[in-house]
């Protein structure tokens, strides 16, 4: 289903690979379906997970992009998301968020400007290089019909017992994956059916994290909650950025006040930054977001 919506970049650098890898058209529906990679056995690229330092992080410089001959989606946007912290990007629907996160993972390409992840520009990397090492957490992550165990280990499929655990724990997924019947070997249904959708996005966070990537991006679900997503939300997303460049797609004020630093995406442009406090005091768009509904105060969501 992803073909319908892949942009020339993605298919051209696929082009590029067979080529070059002659990969098999069943590895290529792989590359094209999920987020494990061709080759698993190469480890997290050196130059991306290694940096070190003032190299570390991901940044935007004066970046714009059109898809096709539209009118420009974003304008100019410049940013730094630093390591070991959490940018909150937040914006009314149609702002440009999407876009921004469709740029970093490289399923399109800047018209203008360019995007450095760890010291490096981006051009340098291949799409499956930045694949591995960007962990991308959608608002509804697929799921396949297989075990709990099986779609956490999607996300780094040499993992071991105790590492998946730990990543069921950490995404606060473990709570409930105790109880399922058959545990850890419990099967979700097609596409996740059999659990909630909080219990869902979970799992995809786990998933998220047992990938153990140097950038993550996550993209947190606009429907509510349930309660116990929430609170594990909030209490750990502090524990998330360790270690990593951490960027969420926001739509919740206790995730916001999280955040170490906060974007505001309006039409395509970047209209403010600063943390939750400095933009509810002088932001007037911001403030709007919040009157509009489109962020979600505490108590609503
Ligand atoms: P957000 O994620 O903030 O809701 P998007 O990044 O999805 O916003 O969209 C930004 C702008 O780009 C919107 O005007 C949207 O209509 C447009 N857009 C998004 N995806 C596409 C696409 N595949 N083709 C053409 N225009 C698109
Ligand atoms: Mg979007």
């Amino acid at each position: 289903f992803l073909l319908a919506f892949e942009p020339a970049r993605r298919l051209g650098n696929m082009n590029v690979r067979i080529q070059r890898d002659i990969v098999p058209v069943k590895d290529m529906f792989d590359l094209l379906e999920d987020d494990t990679d061709l080759e698993t056995d190469v480890p997290a690229v050196p130059a991306l997970a290694g940096a070190s330092g003032e190299e570390r992080g991901l940044r935007f410089e004066d970046v714009s992009f059109s898809y096709g001959k539209n009118a420009a989606s974003i304008k100019n946007i410049s940013f730094t998301a630093k390591p070991d912290q959490m940018l909150a990007i937040v914006g009314r629907s149609g702002a440009g968020k999407s876009t921004i996160v469709n740029l970093i993972m490289g399923l399109y390409t800047p018209s203008f400007g360019r995007i450095v992840l760890n010291g490096r520009p981006q051009t340098e990397f291949s799409l499956s290089q930045l694949r591995r090492s960007i962990s991308y957490v959608a608002q509804d992550t697929f799921l396949f019909s297989g075990t709990v165990r099986d779609n956490v280990a999607l996300g780094r499929p040499e993992a071991s017992e105790e590492e998946i655990i730990e990543a069921l724990q950490r995404a606060g997924a473990m709570e409930f994956v105790e109880k399922l019947p058959q545990g850890l070997d419990t099967p979700v249904g097609d596409n996740g059916a059999k659990l909630s959708g909080g219990q869902r996005q979970r799992i995809a966070i786990a998933r998220g994290l047992l990938k153990d990537a140097p950038f993550l991006i996550l993209d947190e679900a606009t429907s509510a909650l349930d309660g116990e997503t929430e609170r594990f939300l909030r209490g750990n997303l502090q524990q998330m950025k360790q270690g990593r460049t951490m960027i969420v797609i926001a739509h919740r004020l206790s995730t916001i006040q999280e955040a170490d630093m906060v974007l505001v995406i309006d039409q395509g442009k970047v209209v403010g930054q600063g943390t939750h406090e400095e933009l509810a005091r002088d932001n007037a768009i911001y403030q709007a977001l919040f009157t509009t509904g489109e962020l979600k105060d505490n108590e609503a969501a």
